[in-house]
């Protein structure tokens, strides 16, 4: 017995903050962790991690599940190792990846497990009409997960400064402020708002693709071209929140305006309008779609093969000089980045080499395609509510709802 804990645990403040950060510790690892590997990463007594279970259990946050994988060491030590995971009843994050041309809703649970609740293109309409759109479903969504949901995450294709877009694609989402549109009072919980490139990059830290990585870049490849540095898992956004504008760099040279209001910018080359482009086809609807198409194309059809080829080299280069101004560890790639890469490497590769640094050549920083796939901005977007959640004021905020009766 050890006295020290049982004294410990008396003070509600250090339950508080211990209660959050096993929760955060068992959201980190997306519920793999037995309680047993929990403990021991969180250096907790044995006696205060059982109160802390079973306190978060009877909150409805977590339930603890039998620990298959652990069924040797169960059986070693005579004793149960329960795996807690997220609770059927338990918190859950709405998360929107909003576009020009259309937008995706999500619920996240507490381990990072995502159900997509819809999927829409815009069509005509217009840009206000979309945040009406989303916040009705949003609405939708809270009613279908009665009470609990805590709070809604949106990744935008803007640049954003404290929640507000400051260069959206979309001319009527200037300087709407993505909280005021969304919620209070319309969207459940609070409403969370960031860059969708450093989002994908931050969820590629946390459950992806950069877990672990020292100082990562990452790309994500949409309508445009963003990104973000992040330095052991910290995304370095900036004075202002809006830096990782790469696809507004000169990157590949070029005199063409662009629609930021520099000239030769990166993304008119290496972005889904640059492969439209290439191909010599016109813009209509989702042009992640049409782009996709194109590289599925490609194999077959030369001209496909040759614009696929042509962006391909693009993307490559940029991505070297953005490697000398930034030293990374590895290279992130998300949404058209990484179709671009899989489906043609080789130009990739050789564009990457050629602006490269000579000293870097021998041992340049692997790229790495995503693993969270579309996934990507909308699970940053969830990740953004749940940082907010997993502390103790979240916690204390959180009311189980009642248990519908059989
Ligand atoms: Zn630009």
């Amino acid at each position: 017995m050890r006295k020290d804990e049982g004294t410990a645990t008396t003070s509600a403040e250090l339950r508080a903050h211990n209660l959050a950060r096993l929760l955060r510790a068992i959201h980190d690892g997306g519920g793999q962790l037995t309680r047993a590997e929990l403990t021991r990463q969180l250096s907790l007594a044995r006696g205060t991690a059982t109160v802390l279970v079973r306190d978060l259990a009877g909150r409805r946050l977590i339930e603890e599940l039998s620990g298959v994988a652990d069924a040797t060491v169960q059986r070693a030590r005579g004793r149960p190792t329960g795996v807690p995971s997220s609770h059927p009843q338990g918190p859950v994050a709405l998360a929107v990846d909003l576009r020009d041309d259309s937008y995706t809703v999500a619920a996240f649970e507490l381990t990072g497990r995502c159900t997509v609740l819809d999927r829409q293109e815009r069509d005509a309409g217009t840009g206000a009409g979309v945040l009406a759109d989303v916040a009705d479903r949003l609405r939708a969504a809270s009613r279908r997960f009665a009470g609990r949901v805590v709070g809604v995450g949106v990744a935008v294709p803007s640049p954003v400064n404290g929640g507000t877009m400051v260069q959206p694609t979309l001319v009527d989402w200037q300087d709407i402020d993505v909280a005021a549109a969304l919620g209070p009072g319309r969207a459940p919980g609070p409403v969370l708002a960031g860059n969708d490139a450093t989002l994908a990059g931050l969820a590629e830290a946390r459950r992806g693709a950069l877990r672990g990585v020292s100082v990562a870049l990452h790309l994500h490849v949409a309508t445009g071209i963003g990104g973000v540095l992040l330095s052991g898992g910290q995304p370095a956004t900036g004075a202002h929140g809006s830096a990782g504008e790469f696809g507004h760099m000169p990157l590949t040279g070029g005199g063409e305006r662009c629609r930021c209001g520099c000239v030769g910018c990166w993304e008119l080359d290496a972005g889904a309008r640059g492969l439209l482009r290439a191909a010599g086809q016109a813009e209509r609807g989702d042009r992640m779609l049409q782009a996709e198409q194109i590289i599925a194309a490609a194999a077959t059809d030369r001209g496909y093969g040759r614009a696929l080829a042509h962006v391909a080299k693009a993307l490559g280069r940029g991505i070297g000089s953005l490697v000398n101004a930034l030293d990374p560890e590895v290279v992130g790639l998300s949404g058209l980045a990484a179709r671009v890469y899989d489906a043609a490497p080789d130009p990739v590769t050789a564009g990457y080499l050629s602006t490269l640094m000579r000293f870097r050549r021998d041992h340049p920083p692997a790229l790495l395609p995503s693993t969270l796939g579309s996934l990507s901005a909308l699970t940053g977007a969830s990740e953004l509510v749940f940082d907010a959640f997993l502390t103790p004021r979240g916690l204390g905020a959180w009311s189980a709802p009642e248990q519908k009766t059989a």
